[in-house]
């Protein structure tokens, strides 16, 4: 057993699972509580919020007003949004940026000291604060990571996985964790009277993403294996430009390219977004997703071409996509980047209400694990950051206010067996199957595959890394089969317009979710036999 996981017997009430923004930020604002932070990856990777490129949006502008943050806010959550969270959020979010300051991040300044502000895609106002041009996502890990680890009262310890959650009555009473360097290891249940679930996202569920390996929905698995109630699953947003140039995870084309004039062409050389919206390459993000997936599809092939726009000004503007480009091959200066839409960010996850609460007793959820309602059925770029620096201060408090008593501690190795490596051709299966049928274009056909394929992995594999990601990509396929309206990142050919009977967000559980797939598994059994008259 690990020095490291054998120091847990020392206490800690507070068990934060996740090394990202939301994680590591909860713990600082727990200080000098004592909180123990365990991540998959060591701090600083592994984490989407290294790679975020924006920034942080914060209503901070002369002439700006939180209300009108929120009034975007819903806007872009097509109808789902709880009014009350968007406009908290946005209220909450000068107070938290002033944290992550005082905790070292080094935001943007214009010629005046003032924080510099940048705008993006449906924000009203000149809102999102960054730093260095794109670097936000790895200046705010690296502050914080130095933060944290100047922090006496917060033990971290990397390379853990959890992979369960031991529950009593409701109540969380401990967390089962695994090493992930060593496949022979035998799981350690440690007891904790209070987790925080941040362990981000899961876009690497698809076999198309931006999202690093670790953002497989094991946080969210885990908890709704527990009996939590999941909000939102079938909401996945995909960035339009994700460029493929062979790389897992796939490196991202920034919509700033779009916004400097970069157009999008097909293998003909045709403009294929000048016929699907007036707005042509700066539609909506889900609008542009689906041109380019339909693109994809009839194969005419989809690419960005920034030739014209910026040429040789490409490298200079935009360094990081221009490397990436090269790393694979192509120059974009003088020719097309071939793209494709790919999962970027998981508006639904582990319900919780506005204290982070979660529907188990003494289990809390942050970041992007968790469905705050902040986002509805479309996340509003830069809002996420913010949900997770503010709802990881809320965490905090809420923490500090509850009676938690019980130190955290080593309950020993578990008697169960032994794991043995992701089977890697099933983890690709299901990531490929996510990208075929629970994707960007989905229909009940499609979508009723998946859930009953899903459903039976997660019955039968004896994996438990696979299981986990098995069961969020059935909660994900089941709301989505569910679901029959089109209605912002969820769109169905089969019911292809919104329905306003169905404007509510989904409130499910794994329970609900088997329910369905034991449905559709018995509807096939009935269709396939043969009539006996
Ligand atoms: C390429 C890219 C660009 C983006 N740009 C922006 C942007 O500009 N603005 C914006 O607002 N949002 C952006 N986003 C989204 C944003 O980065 C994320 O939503 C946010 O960072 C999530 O933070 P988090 O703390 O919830 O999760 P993460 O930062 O993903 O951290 C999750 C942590 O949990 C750990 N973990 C996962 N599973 C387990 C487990 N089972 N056990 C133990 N540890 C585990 C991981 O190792 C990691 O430490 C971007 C996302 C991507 C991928």
């Amino acid at each position: 057993m690990s020095d490291a996981i054998r120091e847990l017997a020392r206490g800690g009430e507070v068990v934060i699972v996740g090394g990202g923004l939301a994680g590591l930020f909860c713990a600082l604002k727990l200080a000098p509580r004592p909180a123990t932070v365990i991540s998959a990856a060591p701090l600083g990777k592994g984490a989407s919020t290294a790679w975020a490129q924006g920034g942080i949006a914060a209503a901070l502008a002369r002439g700006d007003s939180a209300e009108a943050h929120a009034a975007d806010t819903i806007a872009a959550g097509a109808g789902l949004v709880d009014e009350d969270i968007a406009i908290s959020l946005a209220r909450e979010a000068a107070g938290r940026i002033d944290d992550l300051l005082r905790y070292g991040v080094p935001f943007d300044r214009d010629l005046e000291g003032r924080l510099a502000l940048g705008r993006e895609a449906a924000h009203s106002a000149r809102r999102i604060v960054h730093v260095r041009g794109d670097m936000a996502g790895q200046a705010i890990i690296a502050a914080l990571t130095q933060a944290v680890r100047e922090s006496p009262s917060i033990r971290v310890i990397e390379g853990f996985v959890a992979e369960a959650l031991l529950v009593e009555d409701n109540a969380v009473t401990g967390l089962r964790v695994r090493r992930l360097d060593d496949v022979t290891a035998r799981p350690v249940t440690i007891s904790a009277s209070a987790v925080v679930m941040a362990t981000g996202g899961i876009g690497y569920l698809y076999a198309a993403t931006t999202n690093p390996q670790e953002a497989s929905g094991l946080g969210l698995a885990i908890a709704a294996r527990a009996g939590a109630v999941i909000a939102d699953p079938e909401f996945v947003q995909f960035h339009p430009t994700a460029i493929m140039i062979g790389r897992d995870p796939a490196p991202l084309a920034t919509e700033a390219l779009r916004g400097e004039g970069a157009t999008l062409i097909n293998n003909r050389g045709e403009r294929f977004m000048t016929a699907r919206h007036p707005l042509a390459e700066l539609a909506p993000r889900d609008i542009v997703a689906r041109g380019v997936f339909a693109e994809i599809a009839a194969g005419r092939g989809a690419f960005l071409d920034a030739r014209q726009a910026l040429g040789k000004r490409f490298a200079e503007k935009f360094p990081t996509v221009y490397a990436s480009c090269l790393a694979g091959g192509i120059d974009p200066a003088k020719q097309p980047i071939p793209i494709a839409p790919a999962a970027h960010y998981h508006m639904g996850g582990i319900a919780v209400d506005a204290r982070g609460r979660s529907s188990i007793h003494r289990l809390w959820a942050g970041g992007e694990v968790s469905s705050t309602g902040a986002h509805g059925a479309n996340r509003l770029a830069s809002n996420s950051l913010l949900e997770a620096v503010v709802f990881a201060a809320r965490i905090a408090e809420d923490i500090a206010g509850s009676s938690i008593s019980q130190p955290a501690g080593l309950l020993g190795e578990q008697p169960v067996p032994r794991n043995c490596a992701l089977p890697a051709r099933s983890a690709h299966n299901l990531r490929t199957m996510m990208s075929s049928h629970v994707g960007v274009i989905r229909d009940g056909k499609h979508l009723a595959a998946a859930v009953r394929a899903f459903a039976a992995l997660e019955r039968d594999t004896g994996n438990i890394a696979l299981r986990n990601m098995a069961t969020t990509a059935l909660l994900v396929a089941a709301s989505a089969f569910g679901r029959r309206e089109s209605r912002g990142a969820h769109h169905r050919s089969d019911y292809p317009a919104e329905n306003k009977a169905l404007a509510r967000r989904t409130m499910t559980t794994l329970e609900k979710a088997r329910q369905i797939a034991g449905e559709l598994d018995e509807t096939r059994r009935n269709t396939a036999q043969p009539m006996i008259a």
